[in-house]
């Protein structure tokens, strides 16, 4: 069996081409959605993931609004520019990039932001949203992985899904969604023995740890829809996943690719969020 590739950037540009009409939609009705990506410091990978996201608000017509601070900035004061863009009438979304320099705390930052304008998912609000099946924005990584397994021909109901790894950014989150899809999950970490015993039954398994090449072919239930979270550099020091995708190709039904798959997804739909933002403040959508 040779698994089907599941195209993330293909399906990444439909979505952002979609978003145009939505995005003139809104214009229509008296608002262009508005996001604003906060960077601070010169973190090399930071600024590439934000000229990423700049150059997807240019695809959709989204204003983009960048405030890039110096390394040494103090609390206060980017506290102060949260509050700022949570009382601008022209930002809808708001996104810091993480990490930020040590001296930050990440959690006051982003518990600073207006859950209204909470576009990356981060706030606690959006996630109690989430773990009580409301309407709150959706973590963009995990949202795309749904998104992924829908473009797949995936339906999660009465599947088993494993998730590996639990962070609040993409394994709880990924957790909730797939529960909220009918399906039953489980998740493991490094504290879980055995973890292949778990994975081996997985109808959909999902790998975000962060360590390469980790979920290997004899790991994998056969036709099993495997979606591959992670970031990595391999000895070669090429971007690979945390699946060895060459080996598990010949047993999983379809797989997503590394790069230009969940990647590229993660920003499509932080696009998809900002322009929801606006479409709940018209009341073209179900508010918060
Ligand atoms: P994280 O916060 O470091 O969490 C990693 C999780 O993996 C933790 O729950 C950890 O367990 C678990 N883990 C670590 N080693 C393990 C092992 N040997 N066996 C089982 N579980 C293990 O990472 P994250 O932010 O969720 O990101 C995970 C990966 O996804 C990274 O490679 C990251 O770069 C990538 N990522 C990609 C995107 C994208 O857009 N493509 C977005 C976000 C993240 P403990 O909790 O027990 O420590």
């Amino acid at each position: 069996m040779t698994a089907k590739i599941i195209d993330g950037k293909a399906l990444s540009a439909n979505i952002l081409d979609d978003l145009k009409n939505r995005v003139a939609d809104c214009e229509a009705h008296g608002h262009r959605p508005g996001l604003a990506v906060v960077l601070v410091g010169e973190n090399p990978a930071s600024q590439v993931y934000v000229r990423n996201k700049m150059r997807a608000c240019e695809k959709t017509g989204v204003r983009s609004i960048e405030k890039i601070l110096p390394e040494d900035t103090t609390e206060a004061q980017l506290l102060q520019t949260i509050e700022d863009l949570n009382n601008d009438p022209e930002v809808d979304g708001i996104l810091v990039q993480l990490p930020l320099p040590p001296h930050l705390s990440a959690e006051l930052v982003i518990g600073a932001i207006s859950p209204k304008k909470d576009v990356d998912g981060f706030h606690v609000v959006s996630a109690g949203e989430l773990l009580t099946g409301r309407t709150g924005f959706r973590p963009c990584t995990p949202y795309g992985v749904m998104k992924l397994l829908e473009e797949a021909g995936c339906n999660p109901e009465g599947k088993y899904a494993v998730i590996l790894g639990r962070s609040n950014i993409v394994g709880k989150p990924q957790a909730l969604m797939l529960l909220e899809k009918n399906a039953t999950v489980t998740i493991v970490h490094s504290h879980t023995p055995d973890i292949a015993h778990f994975t081996r039954q997985a109808d959909i398994l999902i790998a975000a740890v962060g360590r390469a090449k980790m979920i290997t072919a004899d790991m994998v239930k056969p036709g099993a829809v495997v979606i591959d979270v992670g970031m990595n550099r391999d000895e070669n020091g090429r971007l690979c996943g945390d699946v060895d995708t060459k080996a598990v190709m010949d047993v999983a039904g379809a797989i997503t690719p590394v790069p230009g798959g969940v990647g590229p997804m993660t920003i499509a739909m932080l696009m998809s969020n900002t322009v929801e933002a606006v479409e709940r403040n018209l009341g073209l959508r179900e508010s918060l």
